[in-house]
């Protein structure tokens, strides 16, 4: 590969793609200052599948440097300029989209169905999105000269990682901004196979910086002082963490923190439609997704048959290797997570939930948990309010529409949230009471490029995607 700087010589890899990487800085290639490099297994495995370039902060600041250094000149291009360089990163996404999908379900464990049929695609859409914008703004009413805020420097999570990748570089190039990017630990493969596109673009050096490490090189990068907008993907206690940081200072700041989303069923939804939505909403990545409808409020009357309809379709569910194209569960992201995830269900059963999972062989190794339903839950136990992040899916009832409501936003969190009903009158009632970044009627976990998402309350604040997801970037 042509962004590999050194083969370590003592590293295994399993496949060709991911050689040993170095860190991204203004256009190159290279070691982390200190040398020190890490490793990224397989969560379907355990196999080392690279070694890659651990940033410090001193990376993190010959990184801000190239891109502050790049900034004047990116500003300055005209807007139609930028969207050619955005166009091409665009698709050079879908002719190497084969490579990524199977490099990402890797590094990251989930399904190559989901990689290849969601996340590719909709990392695509992304920069045809934005590189649209770039062209326009002069003409969408923000004034004559909508100025681009700087450097952004910018952290995200492993559940997406390329597509949380998109959400953050497209709209920053398209409105001017240069970027340097930490993806997270466990995931660092796209983000560096990403920089040899924008080489490969052609993208002027400098104008987007790839650090891989770990949470010290984020905390470095969004505490620089030459930073001017931090974008941050990740868990609500980081994302606090970080805007005590940089509270007092001049940055601008996005927050697209945890959730816990409610699936809600009425009783004249059709229910084999909602069980498909109830399953996609769940477990989807393992329900390793931030707007995961991880708590279902069925009403009552439906109850037995939603529960009875789904436990038979998680029972059709096939958990395996993630590169075999009729897997549905692929593997939990690391063996933290599987532990968290363990940990958070353990929880459950001892507050008195009822467990149940469906019946699969985990493989022998790698890090595996089945799909799972928690009955008999009250709003006080623990796995009706914390977020899991796995495929544990906790189910409450409601008998009115008020109470569907009063449980749903009875939440430290609010990103998602999902309605099933055949009366249009109250999709539009129910949503306009739920206090959630998004809401889906008569489906789940439905993303699209047009359209803003974020949180209310501790899932964070500001917005990706759509226009709001560029003013992010712009000063108006
Ligand atoms: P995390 O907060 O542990 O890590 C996220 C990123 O932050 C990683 O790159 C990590 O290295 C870095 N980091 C860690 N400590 C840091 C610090 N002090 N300063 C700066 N950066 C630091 O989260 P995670 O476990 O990787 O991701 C899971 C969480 O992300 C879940 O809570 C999930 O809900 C959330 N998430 C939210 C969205 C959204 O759009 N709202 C999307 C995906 C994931």
């Amino acid at each position: 590969s042509a962004f590999e700087y050194a083969p370590a010589p003592e590293s295994r890899s399993v496949v060709d793609i991911a050689p040993s990487y170095g860190l991204f800085i203004d256009g190159e290639f290279g070691e982390a200052a200190d040398g020190k490099v890490f490793k990224t297994v397989s969560p379907s495995s355990e196999e080392v599948l690279s070694e890659v370039a651990r940033a410090s902060a001193a990376d993190v600041d010959r990184a801000v440097k190239a891109a502050r250094g790049a900034f004047e000149k990116w500003a300055a291009l005209p807007g139609s300029e930028r969207a050619k360089y955005l166009f091409r990163i665009a698709r050079l996404i879908q002719e190497r989209s084969r490579e990524l999908a199977v490099l990402e379900t890797l590094d990251n464990g989930k399904p190559i169905k989901e990689t290849r049929d969601v996340d590719l695609p909709l990392v695509a859409a992304h920069f045809f999105y934005y590189a649209g914008w770039a062209d326009k703004l002069d003409h969408a009413g923000y004034g004559p000269d909508p100025r681009p805020l700087g450097v952004a420097g910018q952290v995200i999570p492993w559940n997406f990682p390329l597509l949380m990748l998109a959400w953050k570089i497209a709209p920053a190039l398209a409105a001017g901004n240069t970027v340097v990017l930490k993806p997270a630990e466990t995931t660092p493969l796209s983000a560096l196979f990403f920089a040899d596109i924008c080489r490969q673009a052609g993208l002027p050096k400098g104008v987007v910086n790839i650090l891989t490490g770990y949470g010290d090189a984020g905390e470095a990068l969004v505490s620089h002082p030459d930073v001017d907008k931090v974008a941050f993907t990740g868990s609500t206690a980081v994302g606090k963490a970080i805007a005590r940081q940089v509270a007092g200072t001049d940055k601008k700041v996005t927050l697209e923190l945890g959730g816990k989303g409610a699936n809600i069923v009425f009783d004249d939804a059709p229910i084999d439609q909602a069980v498909e939505g109830i399953v996609t909403g769940i477990f989807f990545n393992q329900g390793q997704v931030c707007c995961a409808g991880s708590r279902l409020l069925v009403q009552e009357s439906v109850h037995d048959e939603v529960l009875d309809a789904l436990k038979r379709r998680l029972s059709t569910l096939r958990l395996g290797d993630p590169l075999d194209k009729n897997t549905d569960i692929g593997a939990i992201n690391s063996a933290e997570q599987l532990a968290r995830i363990t940990a958070l269900v353990e929880t459950g059963e001892s507050e008195g939930a009822q467990r149940w999972s469906a019946p699969c062989d985990l493989p022998s190794s790698g890090f595996w948990f089945p799909p799972t339903l928690f009955t008999d839950v009250t709003q006080a136990h623990t796995v009706a309010r914390d977020e899991i992040f796995g495929p544990v899916l906790s189910v409450l009832t409601f008998r009115t529409p008020d109470e569907a409501v009063a449980k749903a936003n009875n939440s430290q969190y609010g990103l998602s949230a999902g309605i099933w009903t055949e009366k249009g009158s109250r999709i539009l009632a129910v949503a306009g009471k739920l206090r959630a970044g998004v809401v889906w009627a008569n489906t789940f976990n439905k993303l699209d490029p047009t359209s803003p998402f974020g949180g209310y309350k501790e899932s964070g604040y500001g917005r990706e995607g759509g226009r709001h997801g560029l003013e992010a970037y712009l000063d108006v």
